[in-house]
Parts: structure tokens; sequence; C-alpha cells
């Protein structure tokens, strides 16, 4: 299913085809912690880093922390969950949830 989707996001352009757009951003006028993140994706998956980070920088920035996550869970499953623990601990989870909201607040206020 991954591969699928990015298979669809590195072959078509979410900026010149009919992908879904988002519907908080059609209500309100105002863009999401998520907006952008299709156009992102298909310029990370172009290697055009620049550009990701243009359409959705939080996208960029949460990539490291998706991957440990992944890495963690592996270790998980082969019982070694220390660095699982730290990831999922409540405190981390909090800390990542104050930087979505604040990337949301902050993208509306400077229009990034
Ligand atoms: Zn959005």
């Amino acid at each position: 299913m991954l591969v699928v989707a990015a298979v669809i996001y590195y072959v078509y352009d979410p900026a010149t085809m009919p992908f879904p757009r988002c519907p908080f951003l059609m209500l309100t006028g105002r863009q999401c912690p998520g907006c952008g993140s299709q156009r992102a994706i298909h310029a990370l998956l172009h290697l055009d880093i620049a550009a990701a980070w243009r359409y959705n920088a939080m996208l960029v920035l949460s990539i490291p922390y998706v991957v440990l996550l992944v890495a963690a869970e592996w270790l998980n499953r082969r019982g070694r969950g220390c660095l699982y623990r730290v990831l999922n601990s409540e405190v981390l989870i909090w800390c990542y949830f104050a930087l979505v909201v604040g990337w949301w607040i902050l993208r509306n206020i400077i229009n990034i």
C-alpha cells in the first residue's frame, strides 16, 4: 500500500493534478498542519527538499522522527524496546503535539 502511494505521488504532481483538497482549507481559508503534504511528498520523492520545505516544513522536519519511530517499532518487536518506550512516552508525544499546534498557528500568522 505504501509503495503504491509512493508510486502515485512520484508519477503524479498534486500541484497540477486533481488530488483531494484539504477540507479544513476549503472551509476556513486557513491552512491545517498537513496542508501542502501531498505536494511536499511529491517533491521529496523527486529529491527536491527545498520545494518540500516550502510546501510543508513540518513534514520535512518530522521525517527523522518517523524514521526513528519505525526503527523503534522494529527493535521493540525484537525484544529491545528501550527506544520504543522513550519515543512513545507521554512527554514526547505531548511535545510533538505542541510542535504541530505551534506550526499550525505559525503558518497561518506568517503565511508559510
Ligand atoms: Zn490542510
